[in-house]
């Protein structure tokens, strides 16, 4: 199968990763010089489009310099140790409470397959391998490499992680957000622009640590977000503000709900009930319903990541 490609000005593609369907996760080819990275890499079953991206593109496989998932969450960086596995020459780089996880992945996949189940998590995720220690760079906050002459400087982003950085690409002001830009699916855009939301997914959601996180980012005044889910935005300071007021949101949904019983599925309906009234405010009801239907996913996987952070707080507490 061909790989589902975008391409954009500065050397960077988007290129699909197929999780579950197209236009659901993405990840990105960085060109400078005849150098190339990375950034994330999807799963395991998107190694395939990444290589024959390479092929298409005439970059030979060692001229991959670095392998850069933003965090150890499997749909970026599940694939990374069958991909270093094709590229000789390449580095990986990541943040240094990823690192060990990358190594020896076993915890990830036991925490992940408790998120998603056994089924699902082979079905998405496949085999993860393990990255030879040697070929792992950790990369701490606002340290920077080179690409050719292209600089990348590494920020640390917790709040959907605390394992997640994001990259600040100087030659196109854009940055490589992962998650820590919330999500925007193609899919809900309309003539408004963007639709945006957050990605709570479990087990590291911290509210207040990721309004500082978007605090900083928009303190390099990127003309352009890349994220994950899905692709370019622009628009940066309307969606910033619009995600932190979801996650504001978000936060509060789950502790109204803290100390009520069978929480979790009422967390589900509140959430749901949010997202609905926020796409209700620009699109017709048979779209605010398909796209509800659209959202299902990412709704279960959100309502989760609230519980797990409840959880959190309770322990805390005693
Ligand atoms: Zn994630």
């Amino acid at each position: 199968m061909e790989p589902v490609l975008r391409e954009y000005d500065a050397g960077i593609t988007c290129i699909d990763t197929m999780l579950l369907q197209p236009g659901r996760a993405a990840c990105y080819l960085l060109v400078q010089d005849g150098c190339a990275a990375f950034i994330d890499t999807g799963t395991s079953h998107t190694v395939p489009f990444l290589l024959k991206t390479l092929e298409l593109k005439d970059i030979p496989r060692q001229a991959v310099e670095y392998v850069i998932p933003t965090h150890v969450h499997l749909d970026h960086a599940g694939g990374a140790g069958k991909l270093m596995e094709q590229l000789p020459n390449a580095t990986l780089v990541i943040h240094p409470r990823g690192a060990p996880h990358m190594v020896d992945p076993s915890r990830l996949v036991m925490g992940a397959t408790e998120v998603y189940g056994e089924h699902r998590f082979r079905e998405h995720f496949g085999e993860i391998r393990a990255i030879d220690e040697q070929r792992v760079m950790v990369a701490e906050d606002q340290s920077s490499l080179s690409l050719a002459d292209r600089t990348l400087v590494f920020l640390h982003t917790p709040g959907h992680a605390y394992h997640h950085f994001c990259i600040h690409d100087e030659t196109s002001n854009g940055i490589f957000a992962g998650d820590t830009f919330g999500l925007s699916y193609t899919e809900l855009d309309d003539e408004n622009g963007a639709f945006i939301m957050p990605t709570t997914t479990p087990v590291q959601f911290d509210p207040q640590a990721w309004q500082d996180s978007l605090t900083r980012l928009l303190d390099y005044h990127p003309g352009n977000m890349y994220l994950t889910h899905f692709g370019r935005v622009s628009e940066v300071n309307r969606l910033a503000q619009e995600l932190s007021q979801d996650i504001e949101s978000y936060a509060s949904i789950a502790r109204q709900h803290m100390h009520k019983s069978g929480r979790k599925a009422k967390i589900h309906a509140s959430l749901t009930e949010y997202l609905r009234k926020r796409l209700s405010e620009r699109k017709t009801p048979e779209e605010v319903d398909r796209l509800t239907e659209f959202l299902q996913y990412d709704l279960q996987l959100n309502t989760a990541g609230l519980e797990v952070w409840l959880q959190r707080l309770e322990r805390r507490s005693n």
